[in-house]
């Protein structure tokens, strides 16, 4: 138990102190987020209901005098902006200096490699002389045998956990295979987008490309209201600066509440279910709280809080007699014949009225001419007659 949390603890440092080397993890800015206001390297955190929404933090205030938080970035955005920059920006050039980084890299990890061989041949060496003092002994002498073979058993046990601590560092260390790896790289030049995109490019790999080309980027959301300020400083020693639209926590904050009540308000007159409004909004590059995506909830929360009713059939009162387009509604038809809804669904059950619907439990929208109405009138006139008549 102990020897296994010793080992976590190793890898927790080892990878603590390692920040140059890409981790897994979504967070792409992750080891190379500087803070822009304190200068110092920034951390990640996970937040969110399922822990995966990253943000980059600046601890320093509150770790160091108890303050409050230097400043915290949400990742999503960022990792977004930096990623679109670098695909434009990795041109022939950035590859030849990503290649050259890349040599510096790979010495790091041989140099690691090394240190690594020597633990391992030091605990193989170690298990070898125990277990020639446990065969030097004369086993009558019981005592000193049992001792010697339970240190024999701890070397043995020490050699198997460097060697499965030395797999583990292994398998995160991205760069395996040098030649293998600039191959890919000049390759990467030739399509990086498909590349990056690539379902088979796991998030290590993307950090590792971006370090190959970027340095850092240095981060600051309190310098302009309502923005996040980048600047990337790459390889190269070249720097650029960006400009974030900062999502902001809360729709009310929304810098484009106005315009985003309009449209939903537009969309669910025409009709349309919440989660097809929410489709539509993404597609007209709206976006939700968070940064994230409409989804259906969202817009049924947001109709809900402007008191925006539903256009839908069962909603009655909310639909009008008449659509925009002329049509009208089951409301409007029933109240125009004097007849009730029901009625006006058999009606157009059996043809009487041609109407339609956007989707199933949308509102129906009827063509009523003035004739058409004379018409149906002039037929339910001519029912209720005969029906007193039968009577
Ligand atoms: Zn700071």
């Amino acid at each position: 138990m102990a020897n296994q949390r010793r080992l976590a603890d190793n890898a927790n440092r080892y990878e603590a102190g390692h920040t140059g080397v890409p981790r897994k993890g979504s967070a792409l800015l992750q080891g190379i987020a500087i803070c822009g206001r304190c200068g110092r390297h920034m951390s990640l955190r996970y937040t969110g209901p399922n822990g995966d929404y990253p943000v980059y933090c600046c601890r320093f205030d509150r770790d160091q005098r108890g303050g409050a938080l230097c400043q915290e970035v949400r990742a999503l955005p960022v990792d977004a902006l930096v990623e679109r920059l670098l695909l434009d920006a990795l041109v022939p050039d950035q590859i030849a200096i990503a290649i050259a980084a890349m040599g510096q890299l790979e010495e790091e990890s041989r140099q690691l490699e090394r240190q690594w061989t020597l633990r391992r041949e030091r605990a193989r060496y170690e298990a070898e002389r125990a277990r020639r003092q446990y065969d030097a002994v004369e086993p009558e002498n019981r005592l000193v045998a049992r001792s010697l073979e339970r240190t024999w058993e701890e070397k043995l046990r020490d050699v198997d956990a460097i060697e499965e601590e030395h797999a583990r560092w292994r398998s995160q260390e991205p760069l395996g295979n040098g030649a293998a790896d600039r191959a890919e790289l000049q390759a990467l030049g030739e399509n990086l987008p498909r590349i990056w995109h690539a379902v088979t490019t796991a998030a290590a790999d993307r950090k590792r490309i971006l370090r190959f080309v970027v340095r850092e980027v240095v981060l600051d959301q309190r310098r302009a209201q309502g923005q996040v300020w980048l600047k990337i400083v790459w390889q190269t020693g070249a720097t650029s600066e960006h400009c974030l639209q900062r999502r902001v926590h809360t729709y009310r904050d929304y810098i484009d509440l106005e315009r985003l009540r309009r449209r939903i308000t537009e969309l669910n007159n025409a009709g349309k279910m919440d989660k097809e409004i929410a489709a539509s909004l993404n597609q007209e590059g709206f976006v939700a709280a968070r940064g994230w995506a409409f989804k259906g909830e969202n817009v049924w929360l947001l109709r809900t809080r402007w008191k925006i009713p539903t256009t839908k059939i069962n909603g009655g009162s909310a639909n009008p007699m008449r659509w925009p387009d002329g049509t009208f509604s089951i409301q409007g038809v029933a109240v125009e014949l004097g007849i009730t809804s029901q009625t006006v669904f058999d009606y157009l059950a059996h043809g009487h009225l041609a109407g339609r619907q956007l989707t199933k439990g949308q509102p129906w929208q009827i063509d009523l001419s003035d004739e058409q109405i004379d018409r149906l009138r002039a037929r339910l006139r001519r029912t209720k007659r005969s029906r007193k008549e039968a009577s």
